[in-house]
């Protein structure tokens, strides 16, 4: 077997010289043990986060050790009731290719019909509770809101802009960094408009894009993104501060919006969130994203990489947008 370490902490961006590739026994499961042989793993960028030694709502991830991660695997051997060989489970220890685990740190999966097991990580897990938790119980959207989300071609962005869409927005507005991710919001996932944001000035973009102001941003990206959003935003409007991926790259903290003193005027508000809060929610993202998935009006896009070799490589060439939809790497056919 094969796993993923840590070889050195990154500053500014990652590289390939902080990651080796290490050869591993396949560990025996003990009494209430699973060995799980991973099918597919995640890339996101809150691992960038956990490259660094700093405490944060995750630990780091250790030098010398393998890096953890959502993964789905195909049980090989259980010493635990409930589960069997053949089971499909979703669980934390990818960035490698076998691994043991307590039966409580795995959760059964089914496969469904036309879905690949890679949308547990994806359209079925957690970015889609990100997008799902944020949209609807932290920006608070209704019916008649206009939304802006920006990363809008990414895992969580694309799914947020499509359950806008399908609970009744007024108008959603993506951005994205290329003119083809462009294209894929309006014409694949049913965006009113979209830009490129690096086509010119964010601040002109969105106002272009959304003339009569928007009710609700999901800010996947912080920086001028932020500042162009509250701009743009109307009275009483609603942020979803859920991640700010332009900057976690940066050696220096960052400086925030410039026309934040205009949250005051507007009534604005602005919230943090933490999908691992929101566990409770998942069972209606799933019925309700699942339902819109079966019935074809919600899609979801995957870039799947092969081989463990090359998870350092598609994480990061995630955080450089290389993907569209969902970045994950693929470890067994
Ligand atoms: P994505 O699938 O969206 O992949 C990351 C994307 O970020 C890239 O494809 C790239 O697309 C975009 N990007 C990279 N650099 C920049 C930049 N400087 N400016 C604008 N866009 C950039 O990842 P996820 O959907 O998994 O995550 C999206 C966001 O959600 C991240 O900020 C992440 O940290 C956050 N998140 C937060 C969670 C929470 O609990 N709060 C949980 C999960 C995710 P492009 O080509 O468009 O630049």
């Amino acid at each position: 077997s094969r796993e993923i370490r840590l070889a050195s902490r990154p500053s500014g961006w990652p590289i390939p010289e902080n990651f080796t590739l290490a050869e591993t026994e396949v560990p025996a499961p003990g009494e209430g043990q699973v060995l799980v042989r991973n099918l597919f793993m995640s890339v996101d960028p809150y691992m960038r986060g956990r490259m660094n030694d700093v405490k944060s709502y995750v630990p780091p991830f250790a030098i010398g050790k393998p890096l953890d991660g959502g993964a789905v695997g195909e049980v090989v051997a259980s010493r635990a009731s409930g589960f069997a060989a053949g089971d499909f489970v979703l669980h934390g220890l990818g960035w490698r290719e076998y691994t043991v685990l307590g039966a409580d740190r795995a959760t059964k999966v089914e496969e469904l019909p036309g879905v690949p097991l890679s949308a547990y990580l994806g359209v079925l897990g957690m970015p889609a509770l990100t997008a799902y938790v944020g949209l609807l119980d932290i920006a608070g959207f209704q019916e008649g809101d206009a939304v802006f989300v920006s990363g809008a071609a990414g895992a969580v962005g694309g799914l947020v802009g499509q359950i806008a869409r399908l609970r009744g927005a007024s108008r959603v507005v993506g951005s994205a960094g290329s003119a083809e991710k462009v294209a894929y919001l309006v014409d694949e996932l049913g965006f009113d408009a979209a830009f490129n944001y690096r086509d010119g000035r964010v601040r002109e973009q969105l106002a272009e894009a959304a003339p009569d102001g928007i009710d609700v941003y999901f800010d996947n990206v912080g920086g001028d993104h932020l500042e162009a959003a509250i701009g743009q935003l109307k009275p009483y409007g609603r942020v979803a501060m859920c991640g700010a991926i332009s900057v976690y790259n940066a050696t220096e903290p960052v400086p925030g919006p410039r026309n934040l003193g205009l949250a005051v005027g507007k009534r604005l508000t602005l919230r943090g969130f933490i999908v691992g809060d929101h566990y409770d929610r998942l069972p209606d993202m799933i019925a309700e994203v699942g339902a819109w998935l079966q019935e074809g009006r919600l899609t979801f896009t995957e870039t799947v990489v092969d081989g463990l070799e090359n998870a350092p490589r598609a994480f990061i060439d995630m955080l450089r947008g290389a993907n569209t939809g969902k970045m994950v790497v693929r470890l067994a056919p």
